[in-house]
């Protein structure tokens, strides 16, 4: 260690990936080369547009490239770059700590046998340090752009890196693999160009390397161009094959996963386009948190900007791609997007073109597809909706314009078959029974609360299907989207249900209700604190009880939500509602004694709580309430 040199140990995350990398067994560990030559052609990429502004940039160095140079003595393969380059303090904090959030509770959270899967570290972006999976030693010298100095990062990822000061010529970044022996295979001219193609063909930059050619009986060495250079996106769409997108989609995402299905599009006309929008297959770990668009803005093949999110709304930022525009300026910045009636054309397309990719996947149902090796049936949107169903929900709720569009999306768990299929609601609809009118769904913590719900019960007994909807934002959707197909939906915990009847039962039921009176009454007094209401209902066959919330109102369920979340919400009083044909109510009108009668209808209503997973208004009265009972008081 030179004098000037100073040391610098990882993050914690950081050292749980490397260690994970080296001493991974995976089978693809070439992969590190089209993580390496991404970084690169994404250097050249943001070189290129600040040259736009800042032509000295480029001087000197105007042949944008990536070389990879094999030094067979030392054992080394080197990926060069004149892109952009890292300052000192960039290489300490990019090659030396993982900035995404919730990365340490992510590798956290992975069991012994989670961590020596590596397509899941994949999925968690390794990037820069998949280079540990061929080599033990990593030499970086980088020369930001405009900048005199340069510096060197080295480590063998065992805890700790050094920094040191550095000779280099021009801007850019050097990435020096020191092989271990076990990978010297990638020092082998054939072998790195096979590799090269398989995986970073696609690259928008040249990648040369050296190539040993005969001429006569000379031998002679060359530069040669092994990719074709050529962005993957202007290619004609038959073109691009199945494979080149993997390796397209696998560069942009950091993903080791194929993608599930891509759209690759050309809009001409007024607005001129193109545009290639992979889904991923599994949603990363820091889905609901990131804000962040996965979508890269380019103007005439110039990279532009990142996560573009001018151009995707919020609630697609599980989309991966590529969006490249002829109309845009190339100087344009985030202000000018914002403002730019061209940005509000992209956004349409980018939505518009994912939608009608979804649509078209939830049309396909099962299909036979390849996975690693193996002809195995499939259904690609249930798998979509299975990871990223949510974020079309946000949508719902964000993106009136693509309400339509989406409800057909949707998908909701259903007490048709048994409960444990999901429906859309297009089927729904169809499967409804002559006379129903309306949508009907209940909210509650989980399937098998909002399956034994009470207030489900003569829904049931009529036949009618009722959607289950166990996620928090699933009664916002439906308030938002108030229809379906002219239906309304209809929760079952509010309002009236107003279920078909036959004179007879409406004669007998009004009867009821008039002998009734003085008990709903005198319930109504005793929890006057607790109820807005205790009246009769015909929701209920088997439960004595049950509270629901007015029709415009918002459930307990809403209510408890967004107390959850902070906000401070008033408690909304409810309806008792109190089934007249359950025994339990016949005894309560018996009850003289009006301690007793209190009793008995605080114990009805805190059941009634019970049933619907909350807990009693006041958990000890009602536990002394309970074991008199019990006790025959
Ligand atoms: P990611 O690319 O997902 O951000 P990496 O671990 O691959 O994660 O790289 C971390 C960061 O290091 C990059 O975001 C980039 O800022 C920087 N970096 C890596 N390689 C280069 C390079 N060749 N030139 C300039 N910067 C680089």
């Amino acid at each position: 260690m030179s004098s000037t040199a100073e040391k610098h140990s990882f993050q914690a995350e950081v050292n749980e990936v490397l260690s994970l990398v080296v001493n991974s067994l995976y089978s693809h560990r070439e992969v590190f080369l089209r993580e390496l030559i991404s970084n690169a052609a994404d250097a050249i990429d943001q070189l290129n547009f600040r040259a736009l502004t800042e032509h000295e940039l480029l001087q000197g160095d105007r042949e944008l490239r990536i070389e990879l140079l094999r030094d067979e003595a030392a054992g080394t393969l080197t990926i060069r770059d004149n892109g952009v380059g890292m300052t000192h303090d960039e290489l300490i904090s990019h090659l030396g700590t993982i900035a995404r959030s919730g990365s340490k509770k992510l590798m956290q959270s992975l069991t012994a046998e989670q961590k020596k899967d590596v397509t899941l570290i994949g999925q968690f972006g390794v990037g820069f340090y998949s280079a540990f999976l061929v080599a033990d030693r990593v030499t970086v010298t980088s020369k930001k752009a405009g900048s005199d100095e340069a510096w060197t990062w080295e480590s063998q990822a065992k805890g700790d890196f050094e920094v040191r000061p550095a000779e280099r010529a021009g801007r850019g970044t050097d990435i020096v693999l020191h092989l271990k022996d076990d990978a010297k295979e990638y020092l082998q001219e054939w072998s790195l160009r096979d590799v090269v193609r398989k995986y970073s063909d696609y690259v928008r930059w040249p990648i040369r390397m050296q190539v040993e050619r005969k001429d006569g009986d000379e031998q002679k060495t060359e530069w040669q161009t092994v990719n074709q250079a050529r962005a993957l996106w202007t290619r004609p769409k038959g073109e691009v094959t199945d494979e080149q997108h993997e390796e397209f989609y696998k560069s942009l995402s950091h993903d080791w996963q194929p993608p599930l299905a891509w759209t690759h599009f050309k809009v001409e006309g007024t607005h001129e386009l193109t545009g290639l929008l992979y889904l991923p297959e599994k949603a990363p770990f820091d889905l609901v948190e990131r804000k962040k668009s996965g979508v890269k803005l380019f103007v005439k093949r110039v990279f532009i900007m990142d996560d573009a999110q001018e151009i995707v709304p919020e609630w697609l930022r599980f989309v991966r791609g590529v969006i490249d525009s002829e109309d845009l300026p190339l100087n344009v910045s985030r202000e000018i997007l914002q403002k730019d009636a061209t940005t509000r054309f992209i956004k349409k397309q980018v939505i518009g073109r994912t939608l009608t990719l979804l649509e078209e996947l939830a049309a396909e149902g099962e299909i036979e597809r390849d996975v690693d090796g193996e002809k195995q049936k499939v259904d690609r949107y249930r798998t979509f909706w299975g990871e990223f169903g949510r974020m079309l929900k946000e949508g719902v709720y964000h993106e009136p314009e693509a309400r339509e569009r989406l409800a057909k999306l949707l998908r909701f768990s259903t007490t048709h078959g048994g409960g444990a299929a999901q429906t859309g609601l297009a089927d729904y609809v169809a499967r409804m029974p002559e006379g129903q009118k309306s949508i009907y769904y209940v909210a509650a913590d989980n399937l098998a609360a909002a399956k034994s719900s009470p207030h489900i019960e003569a829904l049931a007994k009529h036949g009618h299907e009722v959607l289950l909807m166990t996620d928090a934002i699933d009664e916002w959707v439906v308030d938002a989207l108030r229809e379906f197909d002219d239906k309304p939906f209809v929760s079952a915990a509010k309002g009236a249900l107003e279920l078909p009847e036959s004179e007879e039962e409406k004669q007998q039921k009004e009867q009821r209700e008039q002998e009734l009176k003085p008990v709903l009454e005198r319930a109504q007094h005793a929890l006057e604190a607790l109820v807005k209401q205790v009246r009769t209902t015909d929701r209920l066959t088997d439960s004595p009880a049950c509270l629901v919330s007015d029709e415009h109102g918002m459930s307990a369920r809403q209510e408890r939500v967004l107390r959850e979340a902070g906000h401070d919400v008033p408690q909304q009083k409810r309806i008792l509602e109190l089934n007249a044909t359950h025994p339990v109510v016949a005894k309560l009108a018996g009850i003289e004694d009006e301690a007793r009668f209190a009793d008995w209808a605080a114990l009805l209503y805190d059941q009634a709580l019970l049933a619907e997973g909350s807990l009693p208004s006041d958990p000890a009265a009602f536990s002394r309430r309970l074991a008199n009972l019990m006790a025959g008081n």
